[in-house]
């Protein structure tokens, strides 16, 4: 038996449901534990493991025959009695210490201790209180008598000051701030005993003052949908809430929420995207108070450990958890119910690195290992999710009413082709729209474009040679950004001034092509130049809170214009917003996946739906080529049910999800000829072994991402069968793929029900 060295947690940091689902997810998707683990866990918890040197003072030695090096170690050791190796690389002034280490460990002089640590530091907050001997008014006046500097009366006034504000302890820094005084002003007060200080452990993160109890009533309809759940419940653990744009999903949700909590147990609400976390806990926390708590990726790794130890102790301020994907593995121990807001965004699917999980798949999971109630919403749910509710699995509630009755907005196709054939065209915007943009402007409204993509122009072209400058890591041509005159990848983001020739030819004849958001941007600022216009994209979202403040401003009708990607398309709730303008619906329809009608459909659908959410009926209008093409028909019919159907025909005959599972494999190496080599290998060996369709090696559209070549193999497996054995098949053939010593550095990932 061994000693033991540490105590790392006094309690374990996961429970047993939570290592049952990684288990689960790590033999689904195809990875490791320890990439569950690593998905998992704030990496704050994670070890960090540090050797130390430790002196040993019983050991004699002979210092005189120490070269200098282990002579300065043993120094510093007789001083600190550890040291660490950084340290002692440090006194050196130089990297590699190990050789003096060792041979002062021979000398036993010293000895290797692993110390191990985690790195979490926690919040220590400085508090003040007045000295227990001043609790009565007398001797309180006393005081203020005694005391001659004015500085040291007004810190003692300033603390009534506080006090008479909040009920709650005051920090110093309250203090210093209500009073103005300085830090020795504070400390003499403490050093005569009037004051006294003590220190607090506190969360980062802090609702409390966002709590605004309202009562809130459900309209008719969505009374009458709040019913149907509690029925569809009763007999099925999964149940899809179908309520158009506007219906008020929100509301039900809160409903339930509180229904649940009253009984004790916890709510998991998992959103698509953080950037729409702010407005969510805004409308949550006014309710809920601080009982809400979120978990996402831009959290700092200390806050993370704190929301982890709240759940995890079933802390009243955690029954309430909103959070992007990865709040699916906090250690919740009692949860009733979790929902799933905008079900069908693929953004709940993990791409890279593993689990390449889908958040929304596993949740559903999780939630039957605790015996919790799921909930999905949408306005367009993904075709997986309905055709699970038509084959009996999933119960469906409809909400097909926007909340006060508001029409559902009205869908206007703008030609692109006859608008330019007529001359009704300036620039890229139709004279039909400009018209709806300034009528709106006139009235006071908001108005919202939608393009899908970011940047200045997609490409530059040279019009003598027709070169398109590309990346040099990526096989991809580079986006003009004209804000910083430069051409950038949107996959690595390589980076070059704007050139002013082309480096094919020389010929300065250069020209753009297509439109990105800011181009739009550019070009509305000279039609409307009274207006103030906004972008919100990848590029003026980056700061921590970017998004939140370009969403209040707009909120807060500060901004007239907003020029977006499909950030715009997601949950937001904007009331004095009329008008919805698409530029260019076709860039979607026409994007190489077979889900890309399904996604176009959700996205101008969730686009349209920001229109018209008060009283007054919203108007869209979508610029096309393509007016007569079924999805866009469907649009402008709200009609969910055609997508379905079509889509759902679609995929049948072509054998995509639901009937067929997919399962693909991606590899990569920079050399070209070994790629195609191993990925034909490793295809040959599926199609031997697998008894289902197996495609490819394929070379993706983009084919060369950070200078590493790309391949895949789909595999496609029929949906009403096990996949178990074909993934122990594919297993097995990855491993020995791995011992062919030529194809060892071939990096495989493997993406289970891949998006
Ligand atoms: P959805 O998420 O279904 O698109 P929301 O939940 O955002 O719709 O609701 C749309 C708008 O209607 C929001 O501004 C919301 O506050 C308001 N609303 C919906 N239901 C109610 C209700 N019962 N009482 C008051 N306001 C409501
Ligand atoms: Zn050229
Ligand atoms: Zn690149």
């Amino acid at each position: 038996a061994k000693s033991i060295d540490h105590i790392l947690d006094e309690s374990p940091l996961v429970n047993a449901i939570q290592l049952n689902h990684w288990q689960w997810i790590a033999s689904y998707y195809m990875c490791t534990l320890g990439e569950v683990f690593r998905g998992a866990l704030p990496a704050a918890f994670i070890l960090e493991s540090e050797t130390q040197l430790h002196f040993r003072p019983e050991v004699q030695v002979d210092n005189s025959a120490m070269t200098d090096d282990e002579y300065l170690i043993y120094e510093a050791l007789q001083h600190q009695s550890s040291l660490t190796m950084q340290l002692a690389s440090s006194i050196l002034n130089r990297k590699n210490v190990y050789p003096v280490v060792q041979s002062l460990l021979q000398k036993g002089v010293l000895a290797l201790h692993e110390e191990v640590q985690q790195t979490y530091k926690p919040k220590w907050v400085k508090y003040v209180r007045l000295s227990p001997a001043y609790a009565e008014e007398s001797q309180l006046v006393a005081l203020l008598d005694s005391l001659k500097s004015s500085r040291q009366k007004e810190a003692v006034l300033g603390y009534f000051q506080c006090q008479a504000e909040s009920r709650k302890p005051i920090s110093v820094k309250q203090l210093k701030e209500k009073s103005g005084v300085s830090d020795a002003v504070l400390n003499a007060l403490v050093a005569k005993s009037v004051f006294e200080t003590y220190s607090l452990q506190e969360d980062r993160v802090d609702f409390t003052n966002a709590f605004q109890p309202y009562t809130l009533t459900l309209s008719m309809a969505q009374q009458e949908a709040y019913d149907a759940l509690q029925h569809a419940f009763k007999t099925k653990p999964v149940v899809l809430l179908h309520g158009v744009t506007g219906s008020g999903k929100t509301e039900l949700y809160i409903k339930m929420i509180e229904a649940t909590i009253q009984t004790g147990k916890q709510v998991l609400y998992l959103l698509p995207e953080i950037a729409l976390t702010t407005q969510l806990v805004q409308r949550l926390t006014r309710y809920f108070g601080n009982t809400v708590s979120v978990f996402h990726s831009k959290y700092s790794n200390n806050e993370r450990v704190e929301v982890w130890h709240n759940v995890l102790q079933q802390n009243p301020t955690a029954q309430i958890v909103i959070g992007a994907r990865s709040a699916l593995f906090l250690p919740f121990s009692n949860l009733g119910l979790v929902l799933v807001d905008e079900e069908h965004e693929q953004t709940f699917k993990q791409q890279d690195p593993a689990p390449r999980y889908h958040a929304r798949d596993a949740a559903i999971v999780l939630a039957q290992a605790h015996g919790a109630k799921t909930l999905l919403g949408s306005a367009t749910p993904s075709i997986e999710t309905y055709h699970n509710v038509k084959i009996g699995k999933y119960g469906l509630v409809n909400l097909l009413e926007r909340y006060g009755k508001t029409p559902l907005p009205e869908v206007q196709l703008i030609d692109l082709k006859e608008a330019y054939f007529k001359k009704q065209m300036k620039g890229h915007f139709s004279v039909a729209l400009l018209d709806a943009i300034a009528e709106a402007l006139a009235l006071g409204e908001q108005v919202i474009l939608f393009q899908n993509r970011r940047g200045f122009a997609p490409v530059m072209e040279c019009m003598t040679c027709g070169h398109i400058p590309q990346c040099t890591n990526c096989n991809v041509s580079l986006t003009y950004h004209k804000f910083k005159n430069q051409l950038r990848c949107h996959y690595c983001g390589y980076a070059i001034a704007k050139p002013s020739h082309c480096h094919a030819c020389s010929s300065t004849d250069l020209i753009t092509k297509g439109i990105g958001t800011e181009q739009i941007e550019m070009d509305l600022a000279q039609i409307f130049p009274q207006s103030n216009i906004k972008r919100m994209d990848q590029d003026t979202t980056r700061g921590k809170y970017s998004f939140e403040k370009l969403i209040d401003s707009f909120k807060n009708r500060e901004i007239d214009i907003l020029v977006g990607t499909q950030m715009l398309a997601k949950g937001l709730d904007f009331e004095n917003v009329s008008l919805v303008g698409i530029i260019n619906a076709d860039n979607l329809l026409y994007y190489p996946d077979f889900r890309a009608f399904e996604r176009s459909f959700q996205l101008l659908t969730q686009v349209a739906g920001r229109a018209g959410r008060s009283e007054k009926q919203g108007k869209v209008m979508i610029q096309t080529y393509n007016p007569l093409h079924n999805t866009i028909q469907q649009v402008t019919h709200h009609s969910y049910t055609e997508m379905f159907k079509e889509q759902l025909y679609d995929r049948q005959i072509y054998k995509y999800p639901p009937y067929y599972r997919l399962i693909r494999l991606t590899l990569k190496h920079r050399d070209f000829g070994k790629l195609k080599e191993g990925s034909l290998w490793l295809y040959q060996g599926l199609k031997q072994h697998i008894d289902s369709p197996v495609l490819g090696p394929e070379e993706p559209a983009i084919n060369k991402i950070r200078n590493e070549y790309l391949r895949t193999i789909l595999i496609k497996t029929p949906a009403n069968k096990s996949v178990t054995g074909i993934k122990k098949t594919i297993q097995r053939l990855l491993d020995s793929f791995d011992t062919v010593a030529q194809y060892r550095t071939i990096k495989v990932t493997v993406n289970v029900d891949y998006y």
